[in-house]
Formats: structure tokens, sequence, C-alpha cells
């Protein structure tokens, strides 16, 4: 098998449990915001309806069809809408309001911390490649006490690029002196980190909580976090 000497984690739905703290930070908004004036509609409802609008969105994003300033607000505008709802200035609150606090939430995935001890002290040398937001990402990587753990941190505002683009993974390798046949890439995302790392002949590991169904065939595949130590800690 490969041995790899970098390691190249995703952040948000692979360590950072970004449902978890998003959910969080809705209802808080809900409560002070929208509860009055939503009427018979449920949280539950009107955040099942976000998750999707948001994922939508983000998809734009990536393929560079809208900008981060349409994806801002264009996820709140379109998940009001919705519900009845158009209201611009209160799309905008919300944006301005969830990416103020959402960033602060600290919920990871099961097992993070204890995969990423067990993996320094293997002498792996680890760093982030996101697509989020460059402001939002380093202050979730402070709040939860992540960003100690990894040399670099690429987002993909700095690298001018956004995964699968292979242009960000050259960025990546370049700024941490990495090279393909050493590295490997962890993430949750099929279309980004998984197309993306093999785009550049990178060995991947999928991290597939939900059990997704899809075609492609990352080098490794595992459900919880705890089931890479196996993969990279040989005893
Ligand atoms: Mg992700």
């Amino acid at each position: 098998m490969a041995v790899y000497k970098h390691i190249f984690f995703d952040l948000d739905h692979t360590l950072w449990d970004f449902e978890r703290n998003s959910q969080v930070t809705m209802e808080e908004l809900w409560e002070e915001m929208l509860v009055q004036r939503m009427g018979t509609t449920k949280f539950k409802d009107f955040f099942f309806t976000y998750e999707r609008v948001n994922d939508h969105w983000w998809g734009l994003y990536r393929k560079d069809q809208v900008t981060k300033e349409e994806l801002r607000v264009g996820r709140f505008a379109d998940t009001l809408k919705r519900f009845g709802t158009i209201d611009l200035y209160l799309a905008d609150e919300l944006a301005t309001k969830y990416l103020a606090r959402a960033p602060y939430m600290t919920h990871l995935f099961a097992g993070a911390i204890e995969v990423l001890v067990a993996l320094r002290a293997e002498g792996y040398i680890m760093h982030i490649i996101t697509n989020g937001f460059e402001e939002v990402q380093h202050i979730k990587l402070k709040e939860t006490g992540l960003r100690d753990f990894f040399v670099e941190v690429i987002t993909s505002e700095a690298a001018g690029a956004k995964k699968p683009d292979p242009s960000i993974f050259h960025y990546s390798m370049e700024k941490s002196a990495a090279h393909v046949k050493d590295s490997l890439m962890i993430g949750d995302s099929l279309g980004s980190d998984i197309l993306g790392a093999q785009g550049v002949g990178m060995d991947q590991i999928y991290f597939n909580p939900k059990g997704v169904k899809h075609d492609l065939f990352p080098t490794y595949e595992v459900s919880q976090l705890d089931e890479i130590l196996p993969i990279l800690i040989k005893t």
C-alpha cells in the first residue's frame, strides 16, 4: 500500500459538524427573527428546506455560477420565498447574523479529536483544504481547538480556485511541500474532495456517514472517522 506523509482534510461536514452547528444557529435565529412572522410553519420544516436550498446554492458557487455575496444572501432569500415571504432586507439580516454566529459553534463529528491526536502521534503532517469562506473557516478552527493540528490551512479564496479544480490541489501541495504520491485527501464530498483528488492522482478516503450511493471508486471509504485509524496506522 501507499505510504502517506501528508494528509489533507476537508473541514465542513468532515471534521466540523456543519449540519448540527447550522441547525443550532438557525434555531436561535428562528426564535429571534422568524417565529412570529412565519405563521404555522414549524422550525423543522423551515430548516429542512433551508438545508436543501443551501446545498443547491453551494453547488452553484462551486461552479462559479454565483458570487460569494449572491450565495450569502440568496440561500436565505430563496428559503423565505418558499414559505411565501419575499423580503430581501430580512434575508440580508439573517445572512449577516448567521455568518456572525455559526463559525463560533463547536460541534465536531464523533472521534474527530481522537483521530487527529493519533495521526499526529504517528507523524503525519496534516493540512486543511476547504471551499468555505476564508474569514469563517479560521474562526471555526480556532474555536474548536483544531487549528494546532494543521500546518497549512488552504481556503479556495486564498488558492483562487475551488475543489474539485486541480489548481487548488497543486497549490496545496506546493504550499506544504507535499507530493501527490505521499498525499491523501479525506473528505465528505464526492464532487469536491474525491473527484478533485482523483483528478490530480491523489489517493482519497471518502467520509460517507450517511451511506450515500455512488459510482466513484475512492481509494478508501469510511462511515465513521475512527475507521480512518486502521487504514493509516499499522499495528
Ligand atoms: Mg465538506
